[in-house]
This record gives C-alpha cells, sequence and structure tokens, in this order.
C-alpha cells in the first residue's frame, strides 16, 4: 500500500532519500527530511506502519492492547515531537494520576508521581534525600534532557546539568540505591533501573533509572489515547500532509530493492542495515556492527480483564506503571539470572494498566494490561505463570479477573519485527560499552562511512524508546553530508 500525496513519483523519478522502516524513529527521519524541503519514501516490510508503536485486539473484540510500547516519559519529553503539530493529527497524551507504583512484601508501595515532594513523602526515611538529589535535578532537565536525548559524543550545550546528572547517572543502580536508607527507596531505584535490562551493578544503570524519574516529574508518563498507535498514525498523517510518501508491505532485502536515491536512511537494527547493505561497507565497519551484542529478550502477556487488578496496595490502582518484583535485591537477582542464562523463579515483572486513564481500550467496564519479564536473549521457555504468579503476591485474586490472555515470546517478538533479535527489544544490549558506541565507535553515530547510508534506530544514541530522536538525528546527519 502506498500513502501519500505524490503517489506517480515512486515510479517515474528518484528521491532524495529513502527511509527503511516506518517505526517511530523512521517516521521522524522521513518528517525531517521532508521539512528541510528533500523528497522522501518510507519503505515498510510490515502491512502496517509503527514498529514497536502499533495497537491491535491482540485478546478479544473491543480490547486493545499496546504491542509494544505504552507509556512514554521519552515521548513526552522529546524535543522533536514536540516540535511537531501531532495533536492536530488526534494524538492525545493521558497521564495517570500515579506515574509508577512499586509493591513491596509488607503491603506498601513507593510511587513516583509527578511530583517531587509527593513521591518524596512515601518514601519516609528517604525523603529529604530524595528531595535534595532528584529534585535539583528536576530543575535541571530541559538542559539534561538536550544531553541524554541528543546524538551521542557531542560537546555538551549544558555542560553544568550534565556534569550534575553524571555524577549519578554513570554509576552503577545498586550504588545509587546505596545512597538510601530505606527498602521503598532502594527499590523504587532498582525497578526505574531494571528497564535497561542489565545487572543493576553495571556502569549506568543509574544513569537508566533517573533519567525515567526526571522525565517523569517534568513531563510524566502518558499513554497515547487510543492506543501508541495513535502516536505512529499521527507522525504519518503529518508526513503526507507535508508531502511525503510511505510504501506498505515492502520488505527490503537488498540495496537493489530500492529506488535511487541520495541517501539511504535505515531506521532498523543495525545487523538488519549491515546484512542489506553487505559490501556497499567497508569490512572494519561490518565488523564493529556483528560484534554489536543484541540483549536479553522479553516475555509479554496481554490480559483482557473483567475487573481492574486487585492490588494489595491501593496506590497502584492509580497507576499507569507498576514495577513488581519486590527489594531491590529480589530485583537485582533477577536480572543478574538472566544475564548469565536463567530466569528467576520470582522474576521482576513490568506491568502497565492504560485503561486507568483511558477507557477507550476496553468495553465499559473491562479493563486491559500487559505485562513483561525479561529472559535470556531467544529463550523458547513459557512464563506465563512466573508473571502469573508474581501478580498474585501483590494482587491476590488476580487470576479470577483474566478473561483473556495473550503470550508474546523472544521468536514471536523477532518474526513480529525483524529489529528484535532474539527478543530484544532494545536493537542491542544497553550495557556501558553499547550505551557509549552505538552501534560503533565513531563521532557521528548515526553516519556510516559510506557517504549516501545512515542509521536512524534505537541501535542508535539516544537508544530505545519511542521518541523519534534517533531517527532525527540521522536526518540530520543525512542533510549535514549527503543532502548538502
Ligand atoms: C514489548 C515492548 C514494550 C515496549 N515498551 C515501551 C514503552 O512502554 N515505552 C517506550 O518508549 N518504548 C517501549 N518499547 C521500545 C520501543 O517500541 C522501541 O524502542 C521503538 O519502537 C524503536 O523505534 P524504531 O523506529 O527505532 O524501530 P521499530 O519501532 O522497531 O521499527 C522498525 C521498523 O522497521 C521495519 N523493518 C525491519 N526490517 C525491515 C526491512 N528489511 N525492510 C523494510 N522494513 C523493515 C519493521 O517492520 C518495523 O516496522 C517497547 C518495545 C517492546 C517490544
Amino acid at each position: 500500500m502506498v500513502m501519500g500525496a505524490s503517489r506517480s513519483r515512486r515510479y517515474g523519478s528518484n528521491y532524495d532519500a529513502i527511509v527503511v522502516g516506518s517505526g517511530p524513529n523512521g517516521l521522524s527521519a522521513a518528517i525531517e527530511l521532508v521539512r528541510s524541503r528533500r523528497s522522501v519514501l518510507v519503505v515498510e516490510a510490515s502491512e502496517e506502519i509503527g514498529g514497536g508503536a502499533r495497537t491491535k485486539e491482540l485478546t478479544l473484540d473491543g480490547f486493545r492492547h499496546d504491542v509494544c510500547s505504552a507509556v512514554h516519559p521519552l515521548g513526552a519529553s522529546s524535543p522533536f515531537f514536540r516540535s511537531l503539530p501531532l495533536e492536530e493529527y488526534g494524538l492525545t497524551w493521558v497521564q495517570p494520576a500515579v506515574l509508577a507504583a512499586h509493591p513491596l512484601p509488607d503491603g506498601e508501595a513507593a510511587a513516583l508521581f509527578r511530583d517531587v515532594v509527593q513521591t518524596a513523602e512515601r518514601l519516609a526515611v528517604d525523603g529529604s534525600v530524595y528531595r535534595e538529589r532528584v529534585g535539583e535535578l528536576v530543575a535541571r532537565w530541559p538542559g539534561i534532557a538536550r544531553g541524554v536525548l541528543g546524538p551521542g559524543l557531542r560537546i555538551p550545550r549544558h555542560p553544568r546539568d550534565l556534569a550534575r546528572f553524571g555524577l549519578i547517572a554513570g554509576r552503577s543502580a545498586s550504588w545509587f540505591a546505596g545512597r538510601f536508607e530505606g527498602a521503598p527507596a532502594q527499590a523504587l531505584v532498582a525497578g526505574m533501573a531494571a528497564h535497561a535490562n542489565v545487572p543493576l551493578d553495571r556502569l549506568f544503570t543509574a544513569g537508566v533509572g533517573l533519567m525515567l524519574m526526571l522525565a517523569g516529574h517534568r513531563a510524566g508518563w502518558p499513554f497515547a489515547r487510543g492506543g501508541s498507535s495513535s502516536i505512529v498514525s499521527a507522525l504519518a498523517a503529518h508526513l503526507t500532509a507535508i508531502g511525503g510518501e510511505i510504501e506498505t508491505g515492502r520488505h527490503v532485502g537488498t540495496l537493489a530493492d530500492l529506488p535511487n536515491a541520495r541517501a539511504i536512511v535505515f531506521a532498523t537494527s543495525a545487523w538488519t542495515m549491515a546484512e542489506v547493505c553487505g559490501d556497499a561497507l567497508p569490512s572494519r565497519y561490518l565488523r564493529s556492527i556483528a560484534n554489536f551484542r543484541p540483549g536479553p529478550g522479553v516475555f509479554k502477556v496481554d490480559w483482557a480483564l473483567s475487573e481492574p487488578i486487585p492490588w494489595r496496595a491501593s496506590v497502584c490502582t492509580e497507576a499507569g506503571t507498576v514495577h513488581v518484583g519486590g527489594s531491590f535485591e529480589e530485583i537485582a537477582a533477577s536480572e543478574e539470572a538472566v544475564d548469565r542464562g536463567t530466569v528467576s523463579e520470582r522474576p521482576f515483572v513490568l506491568v502497565v494498566q492504560p485503561t486507568v486513564v483511558d477507557p477507550t481500550r476496553a468495553p465499559v467496564g473491562r479493563h486491559t494490561a500487559w505485562a513483561y519479564c525479561h529472559v535470556p536473549n531467544g529463550l523458547s521457555a513459557d512464563m506465563t505463570t512466573r508473571i502469573e504468579n508474581q501478580m498474585e503476591r501483590y494482587a491476590p485474586g488476580f487470576r479470577d479477573v483474566v478473561i483473556e490472555r495473550h503470550t508474546m515470546s523472544p521468536a514471536d517478538f523477532e518474526r513480529y519485527n525483524a529489529s528484535y533479535l532474539g527478543g530484544d527489544i532494545s536493537a542491542g544490549a544497553m550495557f556501558a560499552r553499547q550505551v557509549l558506541a552505538r552501534p560503533a565507535w565513531r563521532i557521528d553515530a548515526h553516519r556510516t562511512p559510506n557517504r549516501s547510508i545512515y542509521l536512524g534506530s534505537s541501535s542508535t544514541p539516544p537508544g530505545p524508546g519511542v521518541h523519534g530522536m534517533c531517527g532525527y538525528h540521522a536526518a540530520r546527519s543525512a542533510l549535514r553530508h549527503a543532502l548538502r
């Protein structure tokens, strides 16, 4: 299927740029190129646009589930998204009253709110440390965000803000949690940092957790009303309105599959780009991409629910996201187990419950939720029982409210989207070396040694998430070089 105004051009003439992949980064790259007055075609393998931001009725009619991304602290913080009129094309961010809750084995819960003081109040003994350490950085978030959502190795525009952030961010989550005395604050740090899918004693894991907290305090952790697909629908509608074109159902196997263009931006994994380009890229660069490692995978369950989840800790009932995994030690052990190639009996489970704020996701009075746990890359074992056992620990009677479930293993994710190699939803592990050199050591991470070929997926800085910044930076690089 072809979307866009000048459909005839595809068969007659060349484009300035082709973008491969219509996920949030591909569409963002295309928008940046078109608004810089270049002609662009986006080519997508699937019949549907959207990559990791699609919404489908996975369980029953009327229950709309986000297949991949659901919660968007970085989307709401993205300087690129904020520069676009996405609301005019149907995107509405909806914020839960509680951004994220973290139930504890004693029935209490830590929670992240928009307000730093409200968050600190629940942390009892650690409240003042949280207010001081995190509160100071919240004020600096606009400068920090420019850096952490930036193109990678560059002289920062806000060096002081970034340096203050870096004092914590470069360290491990274990170190960061050690700044607090009580179990609730330590667990809160663990749940945030575990989004990195890396053991919590590794460098930069504090940074992932802290970034999500700061983004939450400044921009929230919103859902997109109606589902994450409304983010990519809005991007695609804007793109075609300003003159870009999109062709779906067209898998790119080699460069010969593409029309002529002065620049090609791959918004696919780095490995897909390497496979498609073959010897159009120098062998040294291809070796670096071969050394770029995928991270662990995920196993995900989507539920259609008859009632809200019966959480024991009441603050969880209003939370968009719930980190289920107990204490810092339990979560650290869970992430460590995955790194060793196994799965804990009590895995860290990331739960989202969109119907807390978005009733459009289910028939009246019904609910949806999804959950995933980390697993070794490519693992084929079914994790449904372990995930639901964890749910029962913190929400007794949970299974009684499940009407239907749908599961996706690492292999299902790879089939669904070639970028999720072995179920790695980050398109490249987020350990220290690969945070700094993503996907290879280069000053301009988005530019390959071939002047016509660029990489703009979450295999590049600033990394995974629905924020469009990788695509934006790749487009800017192409505009500076191939498309000058
Ligand atoms: C289970 C899960 C939960 C997640 N939760 C969140 C969340 O809550 N919040 C958040 O911000 N992020 C989340 N993410 C991550 C987020 O979805 C990704 O980081 C984001 O989608 C990456 O965008 P992208 O444009 O780089 O790539 P993708 O969205 O992966 O898009 C790549 C596109 O390229 C296409 N493609 C691949 N190969 C080819 C080819 N050879 N030819 C043509 N087309 C090709 C694919 O079909 C796909 O459409 C989640 C991901 C998963 C899987």
